[in-house]
């Protein structure tokens, strides 16, 4: 691969050095068929570390061939079987965490220690899938007027297709990657072109798993639709996963109206996390700042609106203000830094913009409110204070390190506030008061609620939102669900 490597250490090429650029196409590394290609940057340099091959159109209808041929080779196997490829997958990744560790932190620029837990994230559902590749049930039962039988069976749902975006390069994939193996679907990804390397990296354990070849392709691709149009369009194509943007979401859920495609939407967020008055304060602010600060702002799941109650209020701030402005800011390969560049140059005008937006109109900058540095995207640990009614931000997904905090008095208006949004993902709130935390739970409309914590996502539990955040579950029992079709056969005694 051609690459300006200068600024990079040793140890930094070599990792660079072991990723197949190439296209995987049904087990297959290859060329794109156009001879493109397209660079991957370093966020935190702004400098191109790698070269990925950039697919086209031919390239997605060859994954689909071959994820047909898939679909009959992972048939051939057993459930057990499966299953011990998802668990040598687990193990693999473990195994070389530190290399995509550093991957991710050089493709996203997040700092290595939040890259190895992605890892651990990962892997955790390979692990969590192998067990329920083994365990989906069917039902029989004697049918209602007793002249027969009533089974119900399960079957996988058919060639799928992955289009994932760039804040968590290997979970997002391993989310919809290990519940199609442990259904028996074979998988085509679409990973986001600021990131694809991890997800390259992943397709080579994959194979190393003992995954039939034909049932995993992986197309990089610089034009997103080149890839998408073909395959939606094609009645071979049974299951669309999408993670990403509402926007982006809602034009894929037309395009698959055509072919009346089976669909899950994991889209975008703008969580509220409330603070009231009987909260522990230390527990409130540490989950306020994991919540807030998980991947540096830039998750679906970053609370993006915090909500504090006037008696607690004055201790909140002082408290959580002083941890945000403690963070070390700087490349993510670097000791003891707790918040890496933002992804691209978009990513930090947008959040700058924001926040402007919000000062302009009245807001008050207890810490940060401004870029750091002049190379690669930086934007300083944020906390804004007074943030009026008509700030974008409170409307808008931020995706970035800065904090608006607004002050209630009393419960409903909390929970009205928190729910005046289109989005409905995950919802925060702290108390120590039990009956209150469940009613408060109840009454959020959103698809998780954390309940004095600030991160809850994980592999055995079921991962999805309501309203403009989408449809479908990842993860937990519920995740399998999304790659099983139901078949009933009726038959006499
Ligand atoms: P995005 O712009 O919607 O892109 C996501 C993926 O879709 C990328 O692979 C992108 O390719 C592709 N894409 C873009 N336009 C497309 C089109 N017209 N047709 C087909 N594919 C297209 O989102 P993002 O900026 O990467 O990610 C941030 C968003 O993801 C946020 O809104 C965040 O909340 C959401 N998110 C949701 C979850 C969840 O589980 N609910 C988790 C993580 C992130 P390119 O790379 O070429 O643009």
């Amino acid at each position: 691969m051609t690459t300006t490597t200068a600024s990079l250490s040793s140890r930094e090429q070599e990792v660079l050095a072991g990723v197949k650029t190439d296209l995987l196409i049904g087990g297959e590394w290859r060329a794109a068929s156009g001879g493109g290609t397209l660079p991957v940057e370093d966020p935190a340099t702004g400098i191109e570390i790698a070269r990925v091959a950039d697919a086209t159109s031919d390239d997605a209808l060859a994954a689909l061939d071959a994820a047909v041929r898939g679909q009959a080779a992972l048939a051939e196997l057993s459930p057990r079987q499966r299953s011990e490829i998802l668990q040598k997958t687990s193990e693999l990744i473990t195994a070389h965490t530190d290399e995509l560790a550093m991957l991710m932190t050089l493709e996203l620029g997040k700092p290595l220690a939040e890259s190895k837990g992605e890892v651990a994230y990962g892997a955790s559902f390979f692990w969590w899938f192998a067990g329920e590749a083994v365990r989906f049930k069917g039902e029989s039962r004697q049918s209602a007027d007793g002249s027969g039988r009533t089974l119900v069976s399960r079957q996988p749902v058919g060639p799928s297709l992955f289009i994932t975006p760039w804040n968590f390069p290997l979970a997002m994939g391993a989310r919809k990657l290990a519940p199609a193996i442990a259904a028996g679907c074979p998988s085509i990804v679409k990973p986001a072109k600021l990131t694809p390397l991890t997800m390259l990296k992943l397709g080579e354990l994959l194979l190393e798993a003992g995954l039939p070849p034909e049932a995993i392709s992986i197309l990089t691709a610089t034009s997103a639709s080149a890839i998408s149009s073909p395959l939606l369009a094609d009645r071979r194509l049974r299951k669309l996963s999408f993670t990403g943007s509402t926007e982006v979401g809602q034009k894929l859920v037309a395009a698959a109206a055509d072919t009346l495609l089976r669909v899950s939407m994991e889209l975008g967020g703008n969580a509220p996390l409330l603070v009231f008055d009987d909260a522990d304060l230390d527990v409130a602010v540490e989950g306020a700042f994991q919540a807030k600060m998980r991947n540096g702002g830039e998750a679906c799941t970053s609370a993006n609106r915090i909500l504090v109650q006037s008696g607690i209020a004055p201790a909140f701030i002082e408290k959580f203000t002083a941890r945000m402005a403690a963070i070390k800011v700087g490349r993510g390969t670097e000791e003891g830094v707790g918040l890496g560049s933002m992804v691209d140059q978009d990513q930090v005008d947008k959040i700058g913009e924001l926040v402007d937006d919000a000062v302009a109109k009245g807001a008050k900058v207890a810490t940060g409110g401004e870029r750091v540095g002049e190379t690669g995207y930086f934007y300083a640990p944020t906390v804004l204070t007074d943030v009026p009614d008509d700030a974008r931000l409170l409307k808008e997904e931020i995706f970035g390190p800065v904090a608006p905090i607004r002050i209630f008095e009393t419960e409903e208006q909390a929970v009205a506030e928190a729910n005046d949004t289109e989005y409905g993902l995950i919802s925060y709130l702290f108390t120590t008061d039990l009956a209150r935390g469940h009613r408060v739970a109840a009454n959020l409309d959103s698809g998780m609620v954390g309940l004095n914590r600030g991160v809850i996502s994980s592999s055995d539990a079921p991962f999805g939102g309501v309203k403009h955040s989408g449809y479908g579950r990842e993860g937990g029992a519920e995740g399998i669900e999304e790659y099983l079709e139901t078949k009933y056969l009726s038959m006499p005694f």
